[in-house]
């Protein structure tokens, strides 16, 4: 498998408790690069289209007011077969199901405040890139 780009955010759960590091520190030991990052305050407006494909789901309303709590990481992050690999260390998205060594086993708060998204495609991938990094703020 080529080398891969995969988009990350650190939630505001994380954040909040001061695992930035900690988090990309397990990103950086499952050979990933963290290629790009910045911290923001993502608005209402860009947690809506983020998250646009569960908008039917009962969780949505939450999951927007939690995602603009407080701020996030995104990241860019780039590795061979990037997009699987870093599914394979946030773990499963429900904490209680996540295996041990995992980002969400370690410090995922519930299946809400779990601390780490991650692309689940490489065609997501690239259009998760696109929404919130300009290509000379990637740097490989
Ligand atoms: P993942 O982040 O593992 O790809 P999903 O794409 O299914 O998971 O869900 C997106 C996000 O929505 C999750 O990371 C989590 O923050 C939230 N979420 C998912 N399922 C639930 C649920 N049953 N109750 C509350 N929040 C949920
Ligand atoms: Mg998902």
């Amino acid at each position: 498998m080529a080398t891969q780009r995969t988009f990350s955010i650190i939630k505001p759960d994380a954040t909040r408790r001061n695992l930035t590091g900690a988090i990309n520190a397990k990103i950086e030991e499952a050979g990933l690069r963290i290629v790009g990052q910045k911290r923001i305050h993502m608005t209402k407006a860009q947690a809506e289209a983020f998250y646009a494909v569960h908008a039917e789901r009962p969780f949505y309303n939450d999951l927007v007011s939690f995602m603009i709590s407080g701020p996030v990481v995104v990241q860019v992050l780039e590795g061979e077969n990037a997009v699987a690999a870093y599914r394979q260390v946030m773990g499963a998205t429900n904490p209680a199901d996540a295996d041990e060594g995992t980002i969400r086993k370690a410090f995922a708060e519930s299946i809400e405040a779990n601390s780490v998204h991650g692309s689940d495609s490489d065609e997501n991938a690239a259009i998760e890139i696109n929404h919130f990094f300009t290509e000379d703020e990637i740097v490989g």
